[in-house]
């Protein structure tokens, strides 16, 4: 664990063209860990002068012909990714380590779930670096006419604090392997794993340039590279909020963009569902992650002839999970990511008692041995769907149970949100099942699971969610464009 942090007089740099350097005006924050308060490391901030160097060294890696990147090969690009994803592997236990000190997520998620999939994220990208083509058209007579697939230029990754490196390895790892460079600015809560994994870009080969990694605020440097003429595609995860204003921005330059953004999601529990394991994907749904989950089943809908067995059943499993040290293997429920989420997730519990929805568990700030940003598991039951418990993404632990009547009031109660992330359906009966999953406005919907995730499946928004997918065969489309190349064959 050579690398954890430890104290205020670790300067993490930006790595920018393949050096590791301070910001041009010297400009520094700092990065704490939400269980105990105290400051994990010093990182440099990235100001407009570091955001055009980082974006110059991007184009140059990517615009000279006759540069390392360019004459690589797609099996070669293919060879990099995978020698990451083995980097990955082999330092797993420092990464997730890292990640769990600034997220405050338990170690059993972030050694477990999260580094597995970065990993997984990058050999299934390298498998696409050799598959991605284009196409012959029979167009015209005495016409030849072919498309070429290539890629979009200069992508600059903005990402959040909740899943750091897996959520900036689903904008990396495509980008590359479909020959784009990239700039990542990670979350100024959250920075620690980027700065590792760019190290590991370092030692897996990479040409310079070609991967850049800049600190910072994201009203400053986050900004500036959405105002940068030199930035061909950004690729945001975030609020709808910040998602809107980056949209904006990018219009002055008609960038491409890819957003994905917040959710309110549905878990939607009918009276013919297995109900032991409808309340057990109702308490993974909200508290895994600490609720600080994109896609996090945040409403629970529930038919009112098994309300009552149902919440009986999640109340007990939620009982048993008290927020404890992130690093302890046996934790479930870690710290809220900073002490200015904790009071935005207070400051919602309040309302919903305000509001008249019934609070059936937790509702308070705790701490573990005396210190850190906790929150208990948190449930609200008799929350109407208009509250802003019930609208507003809370991202936390807290959960607003909704019951309805019948089918047409669920599916008129799940779609009725500016959201449209993610949903499920639990249900024994296979065509409602399937009738409702058409029927719901989510990019994922989950019957009968929740929270499953691979490498293989899209990812992404309905409605105020944002638009493009990530993972899959579809993420190909968000960092490559088309080429219509013309061959007169006429004598
Ligand atoms: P955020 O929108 O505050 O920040 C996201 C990123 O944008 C950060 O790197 C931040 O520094 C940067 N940023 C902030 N202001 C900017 C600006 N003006 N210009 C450019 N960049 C700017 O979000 P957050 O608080 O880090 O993360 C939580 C949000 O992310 C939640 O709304 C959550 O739903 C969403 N999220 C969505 C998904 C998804 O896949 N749909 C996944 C995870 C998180």
């Amino acid at each position: 664990m050579n690398s954890v942090p430890t104290s205020q007089a670790t300067l993490k740099k930006l790595y920018i063209a393949g050096v590791w350097r301070e910001a041009a005006d010297g400009k520094t924050f700092a990065t704490v860990n939400p269980a105990t308060g105290e400051t994990l490391a010093s990182i440099a901030a990235a100001g407009t002068v570091d955001v055009d160097e980082a974006v110059q060294a991007a184009r140059r890696a990517f615009d000279d012909r006759e540069n390392d990147w360019k004459k690589m090969s797609p099996s070669d690009r293919a060879k990099l990714l995978w020698r990451l994803a083995d980097l990955i592997e082999q330092n797993i236990d420092e990464l997730a380590r890292l990640e769990t000190l600034d997220n405050g997520k338990p170690i059993y998620e972030s050694r477990n779930v999260d580094m597995p999939m970065v990993a997984e994220v990058f050999r299934y990208y390298a498998g696409w670096a050799t598959k991605v083509f284009g196409e012959t058209i029979p167009s015209r007579e005495n016409y030849f006419n072919y498309t070429l697939r290539e890629p979009i230029g200069v992508v600059a990754a903005i990402t959040p604090w909740n899943f750091p490196l897996l959520l900036a390895s689903w904008k990396i790892a495509p980008a590359l392997a479909t020959g784009n460079t990239v700039i990542h600015k990670p979350a100024s809560l959250t920075p620690l794993t980027a700065l590792k994994f760019a190290e590991l870009v370092e030692e897996a080969g990479a040409p310079a340039g070609v991967f850049n990694v800049i600190t910072g605020k994201g009203s400053e440097a986050g900004d500036a590279l959405v105002e940068h003429p030199g930035v061909d595609k950004i690729a945001f995860t975030g609020s709808t909020e910040v998602g809107r204003e980056v949209m904006r921005k990018a219009a002055n330059t008609v960038k491409h963009i890819s957003l994905e953004l917040g959710g309110k999601s549905p878990n939607i529990v009918f009276a013919d569902a297995d109900l032991e394991a409808a309340s057990r994907g109702a308490y993974l749904g909200i508290f895994y992650g600490k609720g600080e989950v994109c896609a996090a089943g945040s409403r629970l809908l529930v038919e009112e002839s098994v309300h009552d067995s149902l919440l009986e059943k999640l109340l007990a499993r939620t009982q048993k999970l008290q927020p404890a040290d992130p690093l302890d293997p046996k934790t479930r429920l870690g710290a809220v990511v900073s002490e200015g989420q904790m009071n935005t997730v207070l400051q919602y519990i309040d309302s919903g008692k305000k509001e008249g929805a019934v609070l059936i568990a937790g509702g308070e700030r705790t701490q573990v041995n005396g210190k850190g940003y906790f929150i208990q598991p948190t449930i609200f039951d008799r929350v109407g769907n208009h509250m802003k418990i019930a609208q507003e993404e809370i991202f936390g632990p807290v959960l607003a149970t909704i019951p309805f009547k019948n089918l047409e009031e669920a599916l008129q109660t799940a779609n009725s949100t500016r959201y449209g992330l993610a949903a499920a359906v639990w249900t024994r009966d296979i065509k409602k099942a399937h009738r409702v999953a058409r029927q719901l406005r989510a990019g994922t919907v989950w019957i009968n699971t929740y929270n499953v995730y691979d490498p293989t499946m899209p990812f992404g928004g309905f409605k105020q969610s944002g638009f493009g997918r990530e993972l899959g065969k579809q993420a190909l489309d968000l960092y490559t464009q088309s080429k219509s190349v013309w061959v007169d064959l006429n004598e």
